[in-house]
């Protein structure tokens, strides 16, 4: 080769390489921002946000030529995944791509809801009884069913994750310790009649708790005192394993066959007059003797008679106590219904007169009546139960002065009154308290009550009315 050829082909490659600089020197750039930030790869972005398209900047020889940038996009803001936007410039020689990856990603954590507190009691983590939940997510909607539960120690940890891996979890606490005392009830009856000298066989209770299988520690208070007269109590004492306790009382009624009457002794010395049936046209004249001597007595009424005697007993400071509206054996025994609908009747009545409704009653014919078994068997043992676990304190007497029994057959008005006046004296006792059943319908009743008076108060008796804090006095019941 010639010296010539070649300084001509140096002069051509430097020619070549000097254009190839200058190539490269004006080759236009895609240049792409989003939120003012320069992006060469990819973007991230929250799915459901709005997404616009970044901006472009592309210049050749100095002048923008962005407008001429081809831009292919197919990105789904609300669709989870990864999209492409394509950039293409067409100038002079150039074709010059650029492809930007754009993400759809969810990074908000799931949200899970408790039901009930987040702090609860309970007798132990294994026996919370799981009081529900809830979970949801910004992308995948209800995630309830991927709630996953741990238990560890007194905790429990409720974790969920969504389908982009975001997690999220909650606690419940769970106060390990028992608050609630025992349950228990009586096996056999409350109310226990017992003949003096005999055992009552105890029938035990049944106890369960919320927290313990089984409970070891009662223990039962038991002074009955089956030679002696009276009124007792058993008590039952449950205590759980967290000295949780209740208590529960059996009445055993120790009772004397010979006289049929239970008598606790009460408070010795004190006569309760009571009259039953009326009130009737008498009861002025016995309210009037009463007022003399600043005695207040019980009243056992009925529907008879007239509302302001009632009014005028309750005004003067006397029980006014309920006997039923009718005294009809065969319509207050027929059913337990019909007797509590007959005394509720006179309960009414007395509630309409005087503001209040009295809880205290007498059985017609006292609890020890056998007359109820013409109407209904067994009706006494149910109602002697039934009225004091509805509220009531019934009350039978120690003693009867006969003035509606065999004083009432005597020939005259004197003959009965000294019938009676005996019966009063005869059944009186300083050793306990005297509940004397009379009745304010009979005239000589009436009549004869000063003279009875005057001997309670020479022979050193006291006198008082029935309240609800008085000692119950129940006879035996025989049907
Ligand atoms: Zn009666």
């Amino acid at each position: 080769m010639s010296r010539n050829k070649i300084i001509v082909l140096s002069i051509i490659c430097g020619l070549i390489i000097l254009m190839l600089f200058l190539l490269l020197e004006i080759k236009p750039e895609i240049i792409v921002y989003y939120d003012n930030i320069e992006i060469n790869d990819e973007i991230n972005q929250e799915v459901f946000n709005d997404f616009d398209l970044p901006v472009i900047k592309c210049n050749f020889l100095n002048k923008d030529v962005s407008n001429e940038v081809v831009v292919t996009s197919n990105v789904n803001k609300d669709k989870l995944g990864k999209y492409e936007i394509n950039y293409n410039l067409k100038k002079f020689i150039f074709n010059i791509n650029k492809t930007i990856t754009v993400n759809i990603v969810d990074n908000i954590k799931p949200i899970i809801l408790l039901n009930g507190e987040n702090e609860v009691h309970a007798c132990s983590i294994q026996s919370y009884n799981e009081e529900g939940y809830s979970a949801s997510d910004n992308y995948d909607g209800d995630l309830t069913d991927k709630v996953i539960i741990e238990k560890e120690n007194d905790i429990i940890k409720y974790t969920v994750k969504d389908s982009s891996n975001n997690e999220k979890y909650i606690t419940r606490k769970i106060l390990t310790s028992d608050i609630e005392a025992p349950k228990i009830k009586l096996n056999g009856k409350e109310v226990v009649y017992v003949k003096l000298n005999e055992k009552y066989n105890d029938e035990g209770i049944s106890v369960s708790d919320n927290c313990d299988t089984s409970i070891s520690n009662i223990s039962i208070e038991n002074k009955v005192d089956y030679s002696k007269v009276g009124v007792y109590e058993i008590i039952y004492t449950a205590v759980d394993s967290s000295n949780n306790s209740s208590s529960i009382k059996r009445y055993i009624y120790v009772y004397d066959p010979n006289t049929g009457v239970n008598i606790n002794g009460g408070k010795k010395g004190v006569i309760y007059l009571t009259f039953d049936d009326g009130p009737s046209t008498y009861t002025p004249k016995i309210l009037d003797i009463l007022s003399k001597y600043n005695i207040k007595a019980t009243f056992f009424v009925t529907n008879n008679g007239k509302d302001s005697v009632i009014k005028r007993e309750f005004d003067e400071g006397h029980t006014v106590a309920l006997h039923t509206a009718t005294h009809s054996y065969k319509k207050v025994y027929k059913s337990v219904d019909n007797y509590f609908k007959d005394l509720e009747s006179v309960q009414n009545r007395v509630y309409k007169i005087t503001g209040e409704k009295p809880m205290i009653i007498r059985f017609p014919g006292g609890s020890s009546n056998t007359i109820s078994k013409n109407y209904s068997k067994g009706i006494m043992t149910i109602l002697t139960s039934e009225v004091l676990l509805r509220g009531y304190h019934y009350f039978d007497w120690t003693s009867v002065i006969e003035d509606a029994g065999s004083c009432s057959s005597k020939k005259n008005e004197v003959e009965k009154e000294n019938c009676i006046y005996k019966y009063f004296v005869k059944g009186l006792s300083k050793k306990r308290s005297n509940v004397v059943l009379m009745h304010d319908i009979k005239s000589y009743t009436a009549n004869k009550l000063e003279d009875m008076i005057n001997y309670a108060i020479k022979e050193g008796y006291t006198f008082e009315k029935i309240t609800m804090e008085t000692e119950q006095i129940h006879h035996k019941v025989n049907n």
